[in-house]
């Protein structure tokens, strides 16, 4: 297995993460509010103690939620921020945040779509098959506003495409077929509760190993 931190390959990485274990748990918005619905603001300061703060809280919230991904309106901030610590199926672990991030898709004559199932933090219990495209790469900047671009294929293309729709106000329930759609919220109202009361659960546990 490797491990690719903002990027580049390093021999090993803590789980949880070194910014899961600063950070601190915010509340995940849910599917129907408002901060989800539209695009989130460019950010225009880097370096600032408020947005590496965010990041490690967001990592926190990943962990505790059991994500491979999380937006920053998910977590109610319009900012166009996601974080990430996610395998790709392929024996690759990728951790990171990325801000103001473009996705480029492959060009179309090497675009190949898979389909599997994908669950959002914002709409709990829920999984549905989803077509996405095998590869994906999105450049933007690290948190200091260092141009960064990060690649995924399988699983983190998957995880890429799923943020950088967050980040323009959308979901994966709006690639879903009306039916499709009605069928995840049936899951979201069916587990709900069984979610949030394991993520409970786990907060617990991270805050008494944290506290030993
Ligand atoms: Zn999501």
């Amino acid at each position: 297995m490797f491990v690719r931190v903002q990027g580049q390959l390093v021999d090993s990485y803590p789980t949880p993460s070194p910014q899961a274990a600063r950070g601190t748990l915010l509340r995940i918005t849910e599917i129907g509010e408002e901060v989800l619905n539209r695009p989130c603001r460019e950010i225009t300061e880097f370096g600032t103690p408020e947005l590496a703060k965010l990041i490690d809280d967001m990592f926190h919230t990943m962990h505790i939620a059991e994500g491979a991904g999380l937006a920053a309106n998910q977590v109610g901030i319009d900012l166009r921020l996601f974080v990430f610590d996610c395998l790709d199926g392929q024996g690759g672990r990728h951790v990171g945040h990325i801000l103001n991030p473009v996705l480029e898709q492959p060009p179309t004559p090497e675009r190949r779509l898979l389909d599997a199932p994908e669950g959002c933090l914002s709409v709990p219990g829920a999984r549905m098959t989803v077509p996405r495209t095998d590869r994906a790469t999105v450049h933007g900047f690290d948190q200091n506003g260092t141009p960064l671009t990060i690649e995924g294929t399988d699983y983190f293309a998957r995880c890429l495409h799923h943020e950088t729709d967050h980040l323009q106000g959308s979901t994966y329930l709006d690639r879903l077929s009306k039916r499709d759609r009605k069928e995840a919220l049936r899951q979201m109202q069916d587990r709900r509760e069984q979610v949030y009361a394991e993520r409970t659960r786990r907060e617990a546990k991270m805050t008494a190993a944290l506290s030993t």
